[in-house]
């Protein structure tokens, strides 16, 4: 980026979080490129006075109350501002000194914040991918209607966005997202129903938060992925794929209508993701270990087992089905993750949560925000019961 620009103004919702401690090295690499406005935690007051502390924000936000206090003494002495509860996200987003707002909450809570973000007109570079799950009709429509741009973080679609770059004209016959197929690749109905948390919680090739680590070996990330896929590049289902790539060198694939594939590639550095939605169209440095062609002798593909991994097909049908469907399986999959976590329920229990709330809770065509907000809540409460 030309030094001449103005430093674009960022917030992070998540700091404290996998995305969002890789946002702010990002962001402190580039600091002639970028001014960190925002930073926001749920409950981590530690580490979000630690950041607030090196990295001088104008403002930050603890959504828990009952910590407030607590980071409002420890920053006493400086000028940061200190807000907390969860409208207080909604509110700082629309700051005017914010260019961009990074999204890394995890879960639903992010729709709130992206929407008010969106609705003030700040660009967003999306990794809070329950928002467009949950609720991508009605984002996409508000940020046309604002003329907010909305850059992927998410490794799958930021590939596909730089495959696109400079042929955003040209028709997509297909893209191919790209999956590693998570720790219990290759196993069976019966192994899995043993599989422990900490089983699930290793991830062969990337350290991320809890609830996508769950995610993606139960496959739900890669069905919540090809959601966000649809909403943020306008693609109809049968032009999404899934391709199991357990080398996760190949972050995905675009195929023009001519019949050219464009794949994007690197070692799996969230990092490089999150630095291109902040300063697309143009590429920074970047000190991240680079690939080495005689490392990876093979890179290999194969079908993902949609049978074994039902959350893959359930998220195929839901974005088929339309209306509220994948709201519901959003909402069920938050709770029964969380359960899994607790060890309260088993592997496979999971999937048969998020089938029977899309089953059971009722369907709405043409949901509004307040049918999102509600369903939502309904479904964790019937997901919850169903425990
Ligand atoms: P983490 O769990 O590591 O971090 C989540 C962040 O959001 C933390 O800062 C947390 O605060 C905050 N947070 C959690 N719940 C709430 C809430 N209810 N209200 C306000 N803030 C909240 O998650 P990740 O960084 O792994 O993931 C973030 C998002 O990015 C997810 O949507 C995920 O799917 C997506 N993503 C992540 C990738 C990764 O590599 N990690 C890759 C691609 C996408 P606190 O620390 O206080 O709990
Ligand atoms: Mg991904």
């Amino acid at each position: 980026m030309n030094q001449e620009k103005p430093k674009k103004g960022i917030a992070v919702l998540g700091s404290t979080g996998s995305i969002g401690t890789q946002a702010l090295q990002v962001v402190a690499e580039h600091s002639n490129s970028f001014s960190l406005e925002v930073i926001t935690a749920n409950r981590n007051a530690d580490l979000l006075i630690e950041q607030a502390l090196k990295f001088d924000p104008n403002t930050v936000v603890i959504t828990d109350v009952t910590l407030y206090q607590k980071v409002k003494d420890a920053l006493s002495h400086t000028d940061i501002k200190v807000f907390t509860g969860e409208q207080s996200l909604c509110d700082v987003v629309t700051m005017s000194s914010i260019d961009v707002v990074l999204t890394a909450m995890v879960g639903y809570s992010g729709l709130p914040p992206t929407i008010a973000a969106i609705k003030a007109g700040k660009d967003i570079a999306l990794a809070n991918k329950e928002t467009l799950v949950v609720a991508g009709a009605l984002i996409t429509r508000l940020s046309k209607e604002n003329q907010v741009n909305i850059y992927p973080v998410d490794s799958e679609h930021s590939a596909i966005f730089q495959c696109m770059a400079g042929e955003f004209h040209n028709p997509i016959e297909k893209i191919y997202l790209t999956a590693s197929g998570g720790p219990f690749r290759g196993k069976k109905a019966e192994e899995l129903k043993s599989v422990t948390k900490a089983q699930a919680l290793k991830h062969p090739n990337w350290e991320m938060g809890a609830k996508i680590t769950i995610d993606s070996a139960s496959l739900m990330n890669k069905g919540l992925e090809v959601i966000e896929a649809k909403w943020l590049f306008g693609l109809k289902d049968e032009q999404i794929d899934v391709i199991v790539h357990p080398q996760s060198i190949i972050h995905s694939i675009v195929q023009f209508n001519d019949g050219s594939m464009k794949a994007q590639m690197g070692l799996p550095d969230m990092r490089l993701p999150i630095q291109y939605a902040l300063t697309y169209p143009d590429r920074l440095p970047s000190s991240f270990e680079r690939f080495n062609f005689l490392e990876y002798p093979q890179l290999t593909f194969e079908q993902a087992d949609r049978a074994t991994f039902r959350n893959l097909d359930l998220a195929f049908l839901a974005m088929k089905k339309g209306g509220n469907t994948a709201c519901v399986l959003n909402a069920a999959n938050e709770i029964a993750v969380q359960a899994f976590l607790e060890e309260k329920i088993g592997f496979l229990d999971i999937a048969r949560i998020n089938e029977t709330c899309m089953d059971k809770i009722d369907f709405i065509k043409d949901p509004a925000l307040e049918d999102y907000i509600s369903t939502n809540l309904t479904t964790r409460r019937f997901a919850a019961e169903l425990v």
